[in-house]
């Protein structure tokens, strides 16, 4: 059971500028990694081009998928930006979560000024938080 992420600082920041280029629609993409560890962040194309939700571009996704498979890597979290939302995922996000195993994270920039980052699972309707542990890079 996936407990925490750990996430360096400069992937944090680089998951705010992604969810500020794309205001006022929602950014999304992918974060890889090992076990709970993320090393890369892969945008990809909010194809639903909404404010309020997401869809992650299909072509896109299956690029990422072969780039993880031959850096030996695995998806860690999903994650998209709510533009002018709380951090804590919708009923929409907990409709659509297909992956009970892989994180959720979410980039809230309600308040513009304190972007706010964080991480869930979501499984059969439920939400649990994950903590996330940020390391210096
Ligand atoms: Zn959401």
């Amino acid at each position: 059971m996936l407990e925490k992420l750990k996430i360096p600082q400069s992937m944090i920041d680089a998951l705010i500028a992604h969810a500020r280029e794309e205001l006022p629609l929602e950014a999304c993409g992918i974060l890889g990694g090992i076990d709970t560890t993320v090393a890369g962040i892969y945008r990809l194309t909010n194809v639903a081009g909404s404010t309020s939700r997401f869809q992650l571009d299909p072509h896109e996704h299956a690029d990422v998928l072969r780039d993880l498979l031959q850096r030996e890597m695995e998806t860690v979290a999903f994650y998209h930006s709510h533009p002018s939302g709380p951090s804590h995922p919708s009923a929409e996000d907990v409709r659509l979560a297909y992956y009970p195993e892989v994180a959720t994270v979410i980039i809230s920039l309600e308040d513009r000024e304190k972007p706010n980052v964080s991480a869930f699972l979501i499984a059969n309707g439920n939400i649990d938080p994950v903590a996330i542990e940020v390391e210096k890079d």
